[in-house]
Parts: C-alpha cells; structure tokens; sequence
C-alpha cells in the first residue's frame, strides 16, 4: 500500500463536539495512539455504523457493571429490534427470493463463540448465538435448524419482513440489474466490541447480509475470524461491508493476530484492509470497514471508501467517529 499517497483526513464527531483535523497518514496515527495512552480508559463498547443508541446502550450496561458479552449483546438487540433498520434483524432486506434470512455471531471472553446462519423468523439472533455458545456441544448452528433450536429455547416466532423492506424488494425485483450503492444499500450489519469493568472483551455481530442476495448465501457476519474475533489476552476485531472479501482474508483474525505482533488496533486495521485491496482488483467497487480495540481500550477503524463511521463509548461520552479510508479518486 502507498501511505504517501494518502489523502490525510480523520474526523471525530459527538453530540455537541465536533473536531476536524487533517495530519499526515503516519502522524495522525502516531497522535491517536498517544492521545489514547493518556486516556483514563474504562469500560468501553465501539460499534459499526453511526448505531449511537445501540452503542450507548452497551455502553452503559458496562457502566453498570455487566460483563462484556452481556453488554454487546443488549448493544446489538437495539439494532435488530429497529424495524427502520434494513440490514439488521426485525425489516431487514431480504433475499431475492423474499426470505429474510439472519446471521450472527457472539465470542466471550474465554474464546467460546456460538453462531447461527441463515435463520429465519427470530429477531435476536445474536442472542441466540449465545445460546448455541452455552447450551449446545456445537459452534454453528443453519437454517431450520437454528431456528427449531430457537423455540426450544423459548424464542418467538416472528414476521421479519416488514411492509417497507417487501416494497423495496418487490421494486428491486422490476428493475432489470442489481446495482448496490456503497455505504447504503447492503453495509449496515452490526458489530460491536466491548470492554468491561474488569478489563474482559467480548464481541457481537448481526445482520440480514446482502439485501436480495442469493437465497442460501451467508457472508462474512456469523463466521468467527472473518466477521468477529476476540482473543482475551490481545483484543478484538469486527468487520462490516461485502463479506465474500473479508471471508477471503479471514479479516478480524487478521486483525487480532496483528495486534498480538506489536500493531495498533489503528495499523492492524489499515494491514487488514491493504490485503484486500492488493489482491482484489475490483475493490473500488465495494465498501469493507474493520474497527478494532486493544486490552487497553486503544481503538481503532479503517476502510476502503469514505463513509463509514463508528460510535466509541468510554468515559460516559459516545462519539461518532469517521475514520480514514484507503481510496480516494482524485476530483
Ligand atoms: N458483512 C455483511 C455480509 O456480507 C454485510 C454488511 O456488513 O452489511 O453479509
């Protein structure tokens, strides 16, 4: 990757705050990382996407005193519960076929993880991840099976598709090529990463996928070490955007493992995404976005377009930050 060639941008907003800055590539990173040393850092969640309720929601529960993995799992059920939502749970897009099929992932602190794919008619599916986790002898649980699974631990069965995602669908199918739109249309999944009180991370992701993909396929989201991957002793790692990519490079593995060599959340994630776009040369033509943090509560994001923002809650303060980005075409 040429860093020189970087267009040097990174910009932090909040409620009420709002900082811009342009540094140079090597010397933002530098900043950020000393600025993130001489924080007082407790429990702390980050999220993809501009999810603020859902960020503060998990946020808080580690204020109070909630582990990890309960903290981002009450993070993400905001997000599935949001029927305006189309990517994630409860009004999700769905598949060409009309089916809205979900994928989720959970990991604690002890490196368990429990997933499910493809599961249809559950809203809180990250939550049901945690079930397959704790109830079951298995990692990953499919489709009908997962969602038979669900009832028996007591999940209702609900409607998924909402008025507005089968409007949207049913114009999508008149139109004659499927054309996603970068930032808008597919890449809202949700994942979140959180730091307790006792300084234990865990990681939640969940998502409808691709909208009108095909039926059947599962990206990136419920695959731990591509979607999500935490390792206690080093950090953790989430990923958002078009999964086949981040499956290819096993992304948030990547990303820990990097970070166990002596990187920043910040470079592991710029490495993670510099793997994609050397090998793949059609990346101007999707979105992928990895955020990461450290034991420490250090964190840090990186994508290939504009556009993406993560939420960072610590101190009681949620910010909405918008990191830099790999591509950037010259106007
Ligand atoms: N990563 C998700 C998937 O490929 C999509 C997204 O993040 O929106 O299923």
């Amino acid at each position: 990757m040429e860093r020189r060639n970087f267009i040097k941008k990174a910009t932090l907003t909040g409620v009420g705050l709002a900082v811009g800055t342009s540094l140079s590539r090597c010397t933002d990173v530098k900043n950020q990382s000393n600025q993130q040393q001489n924080l007082t850092k407790g429990p702390t969640a980050i999220c993809t996407w501009r999810f603020t309720k859902a960020n503060a929601v998990a946020g808080k529960a580690l204020m109070q005193g909630k582990s990890a993995l309960d903290a981002a799992i009450e993070g993400v059920q905001v997000e599935e519960d949001n029927l305006k939502n189309t990517t994630v749970g409860k009004g999700g897009a769905p598949d060409r076929d009309g089916n809205v099929t979900l994928d989720a992932c959970v990991m604690n602190p002890k490196g368990d993880c429990g997933a499910v794919a493809c599961v249809e008619n559950i809203t809180h599916v990250a939550a049901l991840a945690r079930k397959v986790m704790e109830e079951t002898p298995h990692v990953m649980l499919a489709g009908k099976g997962a969602e038979d699974f669900a009832y028996s631990q007591g999940f209702k069965k609900e409607e998924l598709l909402t008025q507005s995602s089968k409007s949207a669908w049913q114009t999508w199918k008149k139109s004659s090529k499927y054309n996603p739109i970068i930032n808008i249309e597919n890449h809202d999944t949700i994942g979140m990463l959180t730091l307790d009180e006792k300084g234990d991370i865990a990681g939640a992701c969940s998502t409808s996928g691709l909208s009108y993909k095909m039926r059947g396929r599962v990206g990136d989201s419920p695959i731990i070490g591509a979607g999500l991957f935490i390792d206690n002793q080093v950090g953790g790692a989430v990923a958002t955007g078009m999964g086949e990519e981040v499956l290819k490079t096993v992304g948030s593995f990547l990303i820990v493992e990097l970070m166990r060599n002596g990187k920043t959340p910040q470079e592991a994630c710029e490495e993670a995404i510099a793997r994609i776009v050397n090998k793949n040369q059609q990346y101007k033509a999707f979105q992928i976005a990895y955020i990461a943090m450290d034991k420490q509560g250090n964190t840090g994001a990186y994508c290939i377009h504009e556009g993406f923002t993560y939420m960072k809650y610590q101190n009681g303060e949620n910010i909405a930050i918008s990191p830099d980005y790999y591509y950037h075409p010259k106007s």
